[in-house]
């Protein structure tokens, strides 16, 4: 049978633009249907608009440090106003840059809401697309917890376009986005609390990682309150938001702030008309080579909840382009040591495993630890310190996983991520000749076990 397309992706965003272009570049004939925005979460509502609003924050702790090299500086002010407005303008320059790459692939663009009619069918605006393979790359959205005033709430989605910077912030989660966005809003000078409703944030994260944040994110002044909850939300003549938590505790802000997880975006998909199956925690269902249980249905990225991150979506994406239209150069996207980063203020960088799950994994764990003070402090009083840690198999000596905070961890750890895939060995990393005077050389020179 002789379809429209050889590959019809539905969403723009990170993963989607990926295979759509590969494909397309493999000489496949492609359609891209996007009902929002081009490039996606991580372009529009995501990665981008955080990290200037994060550069944004990061500001505040330059003019701080800047007495103690000497320089003057007349009472600073900030406006909300010009940071979003400038954003927005990149944010649309960037739009403008997934349009081309598009089309000068020789994509076919269609803006909409795209639906599946069958195994082989999308209807996109009332008009109905065939295609060979079908490609889901829908993303997720935010979630929260179903709770009496929920509508009062915003999620990261409406953060990134307030009228004006709130003056009094909850943030409800213990996440990347509710860490990355406490440190934005506290940094730009919102009064700014952070609940969670378990005993440490960023589960998952290692333990020196997490406690370490913990303290630094409290001499800054941010309020860190654990095995909170808020149980309704409900708003004040005055305007202003009050909290009631589970423990009968009010609180009142200008702004609350739900950062409590992603669900996989299936709206009116149309799913019901193929074969495609959910699995236990509703993301769909695919095989080790993004198949859905319909044979002529793919799926990536964080529609299908594994790992929730940028690169990890274009490598699904890629990896399908290839499979596809491109078998000899097909390879596997390799789950195992993937860095990421958490762009609070200070920032976590990681790769690897942390200490507790190399335990957990039964290795025999040595641990090597660090933490100072960074030298650009040193003309300063700003007490923070930086963690480095590095995790290593005491059998094999190779080095399971190195974990950061401090100023540039992102930068630092994508060079330890080559190294990790790569099989590093602690004696690599000692023999490796350190960049000085710089924080990253500390990850060269642990010499003693602390434990
Ligand atoms: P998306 O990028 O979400 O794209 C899906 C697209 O599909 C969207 O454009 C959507 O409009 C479209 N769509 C959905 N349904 C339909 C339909 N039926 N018809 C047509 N179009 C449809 N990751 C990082 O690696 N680093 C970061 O710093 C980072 N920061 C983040 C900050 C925030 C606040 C958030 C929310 C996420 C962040 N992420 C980050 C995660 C990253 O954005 C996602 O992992 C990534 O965007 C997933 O790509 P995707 O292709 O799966 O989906
Ligand atoms: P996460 O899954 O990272 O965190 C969700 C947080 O919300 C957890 O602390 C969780 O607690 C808490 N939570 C979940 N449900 C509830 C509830 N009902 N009530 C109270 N708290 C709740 O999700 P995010 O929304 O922060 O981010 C989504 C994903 O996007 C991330 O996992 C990441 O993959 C990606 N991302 C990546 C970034 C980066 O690379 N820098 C930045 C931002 C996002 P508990 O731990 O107890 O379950």
């Amino acid at each position: 049978m002789a379809y429209d397309f050889d590959l019809f992706v539905i969403g723009a965003g990170s993963g989607g633009v990926r295979a759509a272009r590969f494909a397309a570049g493999f000489g496949a004939k492609v359609a891209v249907a996007e009902s929002r925005y081009l490039g996606g979460t991580c372009v529009n509502v995501g990665c981008v608009p955080k990290k200037l609003l994060v550069y944004g924050a990061h500001v505040a702790d330059e003019l701080e440090q800047a007495a103690g090299f000497g320089w003057t500086l007349e009472e600073g002010h900030f406006d909300w106003g010009t940071l979003i407005a400038n954003k927005n303008r990149e944010i649309e320059r960037l739009n403008g840059i997934y349009r081309n790459l598009l089309l000068n692939s020789g994509v076919t663009l269609l803006q909409g809401h795209a639906r599946l009619t069958g195994a082989n069918e999308v209807e996109v605006e009332g008009q109905r697309y065939t295609a060979e393979h079908i490609l889901i790359a829908t993303g997720g959205w935010p979630q929260v917890p179903d709770i009496p005033g929920k509508e009062l709430a915003i999620t990261s989605n409406e953060a990134f376009y307030l009228k004006d910077l709130p003056r009094r912030v909850l943030v409800v989660g213990g996440g990347y986005i509710a860490v990355e966005f406490a440190g934005i809003f506290q940094g730009l000078g919102a009064a700014t609390t952070l609940l969670y409703r378990g005993d440490l944030f960023l589960r998952g994260f290692d333990g020196s990682v997490r406690t370490h944040l913990k303290e630094e994110l409290e001499k800054r002044g941010l309020d860190l309150q654990f095995n909170a909850d808020i149980q309704r939300i409900d708003k004040l003549e005055d305007g202003s938001l009050k909290a009631t938590l589970g423990d009968g505790r009010e609180l009142v802000a200008d702004c609350v702030f739900y950062a409590t997880g992603r669900r996989p975006m299936l709206d009116n998909l149309g799913l019901e008309n193929t074969g495609v199956e959910l699995d236990a925690r509703g993301y769909i269902r695919v095989d080790q080579q993004y198949q859905t249980t319909a044979p002529s249905i793919l799926a990536i990225g964080d529609v299908i909840g594994r790992v929730q991150l940028t690169p990890v979506a274009l490598a699904e994406g890629m990896a399908v382009a290839r499979r596809l239209f491109k078998p000899e150069q097909y390879r596997p996207v390799d789950y195992q040591n993937i860095p990421t980063a958490v762009f609070s203020q200070p920032p976590i960088g990681t790769v690897g495993l942390t200490e507790e799950q190399a335990l957990e994994a039964g290795h025999k764990v040595q641990v090597f630890e660090s933490r100072f003070r960074a030298m650009k402090l040193t003309l300063t009083d700003i007490q923070e310190k930086t963690l480095m840690k590095l995790v290593v198999d005491a059998e094999t000596d190779k080095v399971l996983g190195c974990h950061m905070v401090g100023p540039d961890a992102g930068e630092i750890i994508q060079g330890l991520g080559v190294a990790l895939k790569a099989g590093a060995t602690k004696q690599q990393f000692d023999e490796t000749i350190g960049v000085h005077p710089t924080a990253a050389e500390e990850f060269v020179t642990m010499r003693t076990a602390t434990r």
